[in-house]
């Protein structure tokens, strides 16, 4: 299992630290925006940015970290960058792809790299070319890992299916899976898949998309605790381990959103969100992918 080496990083299975807060940044457009949120977000204390090449923003990321991390005395290795494999780039592409990434957000490295979709873009869900161009996907990131130029490797919205698929053939194991995470998306068995092969469980859409801030129990449990709804769903996150992606380009709400480590759910309440799973995903639904 990924270990926790203090309440704000843990330590994925390739010995490296991982932030257990990072910025989304799906949704952040163009130069000033991007630069604004990393600004709000450096300041604030998020040392992690989870980009991705569909989102067309890792040279706006890239740039604004570039001009920002001197201004908060820092350097590249101050920082942890996710970005991830488009779905159109599985299989033949996924060279060309990846090194885009790398080009696009010229940091030298990206710290964390992984496959953003089981499927191929413009492929049917029951394609049987789908298995092939994972497979071969995987290799070219361990390839990439294996030069330094990728110094983690992972993936997204696998299934457990997926999972054991990858765990079966691969020579590096993937350090992270990313996927929805949030009290009505308890996702247990591929946490538990997780735990199995010491892979890092992490979160995406921790609020649901900004839906779940105005869900009744939450809504009621951030009113007891003193903390805002947004506070407690990513609370309810960490407090478990697992580590948290939220996006905003508001700076008071990034603000908000780092404000995590300095109180705690007591088990009523933790039980009592985990209550609130019913499978409901915000985002897409990886299972419709083969
Ligand atoms: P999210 O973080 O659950 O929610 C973001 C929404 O909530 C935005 O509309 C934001 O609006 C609002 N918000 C943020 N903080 C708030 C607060 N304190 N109070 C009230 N509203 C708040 O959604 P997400 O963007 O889907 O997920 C987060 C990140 O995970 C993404 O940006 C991306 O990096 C990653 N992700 C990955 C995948 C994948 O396939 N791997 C899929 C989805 C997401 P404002 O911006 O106006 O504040």
């Amino acid at each position: 299992m990924a270990s926790s080496s203090s309440p704000s990083s843990v330590v994925l299975s390739t010995g490296v630290q991982m932030p257990v807060l990072g910025l989304g940044t799906y949704k952040l457009w163009g130069p000033e925006e991007v630069y604004w949120a990393v600004d709000a977000a450096l300041a604030a204390g998020y040392r992690a940015f989870d980009s991705a090449a569909v989102y067309r923003n890792e040279a706006d990321l890239g740039r604004a970290l570039k001009e920002l991390l001197p201004k908060y005395g820092l350097t590249r290795e101050d920082v942890f960058i996710t970005s991830k494999l488009g779905p159109k780039d599985h299989g033949g592409k996924a060279m060309e792809g990846a090194l885009h990434s790398l080009s696009q957000l010229d940091l030298g490295y990206i710290d964390l790299y992984l496959i953003h979709w089981p499927g191929t873009q413009g492929l049917a869900v029951d394609d049987k070319r789908n298995p092939g161009n994972r497979a071969q996907s995987w290799a070219t990131l361990e390839e990439l890992n294996a030069q330094g130029k990728l110094r983690a490797i992972g993936v997204s919205n696998y299934t457990p299916a997926h999972m054991k698929e990858l765990i079966q053939s691969c020579k590096v194991l993937p350090a992270v899976l990313q996927v929805e995470f949030h009290p009505r998306l308890c996702q247990t068995e591929l946490r538990s898949v997780c735990d199995e092969y010491g892979v890092c469980f992490q979160a995406y859409s921790s609020l649901g998309k900004g839906e779940l801030v105005t869900d009744p129990l939450v809504m009621e449990i951030a009113k007891n605790n003193e903390r805002t709804p947004a506070q407690v769903l990513l609370r309810w996150a960490v407090q478990q381990g697992v580590p948290v992606l939220p996006k905003s380009s508001n700076p008071d709400r990034i603000k908000e959103n780092a404000r995590l480590f300095d109180f705690t759910l007591n088990k009523t309440d933790m039980n009592r969100l985990s209550a609130l799973d019913c499978g409901q995903k915000y985002c897409w639904d990886p299972s419709e992918v083969v």
